[in-house]
């Protein structure tokens, strides 16, 4: 893994650039996860070409500064097609707020692409978004995040830092972002996916327990009751102590966030004893107990360097043994990706 480079010049550009600091302008191709030229789609690149076929912008480029290359001229980008459900673009902040929350989906897609999910070579269902705000012109009003039947409904209003802040601090959470609740949702939509695969629900049940308790009372009962004292010994976090789809939903979150972590540090080139070899690829890597093993020790480091500024934690969590499986199961499924059954 590799930082991202300009085509034009081999200089560094970062995952939401739209242009290289030389004046190209850039887009993302999300299967090769690389940057082309961009072009108009059917012509020679707008920018000093050379090499690799012009790419043709995603048709959000200018309303949601998306730097990612659709498939075809005028066509959205594969991230922004599975957004179907829009805030009222006109009212307050929202346009802002979506055009945040589509970059947290884009990071997110990222992670998930490099084991194939929901790139064009992966035949089954994706996601639909619903983008909703709570400010709309008729005025406030409350939206639950959440997934049902392939929908998943986002609440852009998290896309404020101050509104997000404001709510982890009211469910007592240590680690809230957009980025989070991506993760927990495709992982609700995704174990849709997974539980048609033979051999998934027996083992899934053996260390979850069974998902078909009712989910309603579950969610009251852990509402109601808060979770129970001796959560972390079986849990990722509280709230995955509810019910086994919450257990599952947040346990395949986590393991987005460790290789998320661990890839962006190998991906910058940098190096630790804690790594198995120099040239360590988390996504690439069958283990996932080792790469779970690999990422905790790094996160002991990268907090300290946080606490060094003043600022939280990166990976506010301990993971106990139990839990670390249930990482490795989710792991174990995602890393067969979508061509598995
Ligand atoms: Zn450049
Ligand atoms: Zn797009
Ligand atoms: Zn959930």
């Amino acid at each position: 893994m590799r930082p991202l480079t300009c085509p034009a010049c081999g200089a560094r550009v970062f995952f939401d650039n739209l242009d290289c600091p030389c004046g190209a302008a850039v887009a993302y191709l999300p299967d090769a996860d690389v940057f082309a030229l961009l072009g108009d789609g059917d012509g020679a690149a707008d920018g000093p070409a050379e090499g690799a076929a012009p790419a043709a912008p995603c048709a959000n480029r200018e309303a949601a500064s998306c730097n990612w290359a659709a498939d075809a001229p005028g066509a959205l980008c594969r991230s922004c097609a599975m957004t179907v459900v829009f805030p009222d673009l006109s009212v307050g902040e929202n346009r802002a707020l979506w055009v945040r929350t589509e970059a947290a989906k884009r990071r997110v897609l990222r992670g998930l692409g490099r084991w194939g999910w929901f790139t064009l070579a992966d035949p089954g269902p994706r996601p639909e978004f619903h983008m909703l705000s709570e400010d709309t012109a008729s005025g406030e009003t409350r939206v639950m995040m959440g997934h049902l039947s392939g929908a998943i409904t986002i609440n852009v209003t998290e896309a404020d830092p101050a509104e997000r802040v404001a709510r982890r601090e009211a469910f007592d959470e240590p680690y809230r972002t957009v980025a989070g609740h991506f993760r927990h949702e495709i992982g609700h939509f995704l174990f849709e996916r997974l539980a048609a695969e033979p051999g998934f629900s027996d083992a899934f049940r053996a260390l979850f327990g069974d998902e078909r308790a009712d989910y309603g009372e579950a969610l009251a009962a852990h509402h109601a009751n808060g979770a129970p004292p001796d959560w972390a010994a079986r849990h990722v976090s509280a709230y995955a102590s509810a019910h086994p789809h919450e257990d599952w939903a947040e346990s395949f979150a986590h393991v987005l966030h460790l290789w998320a972590i661990l890839g962006g540090f190998v991906g910058e080139g940098l190096s630790a004893p804690c790594l198995p070899h120099p040239d360590y690829d988390p996504y690439a890597a069958e283990d996932g107990a080792e790469v779970i093993q690999a990422a905790g020790e790094l996160c002991i480091s990268l907090n300290a360097i946080n606490r060094a500024m003043g600022i939280g934690d990166l990976y506010p969590f301990v993971l106990s043994e139990t839990a670390r499986e249930k990482l490795v199961f989710a792991h174990s499924w995602l890393r067969a990706g979508p061509g598995a059954g």
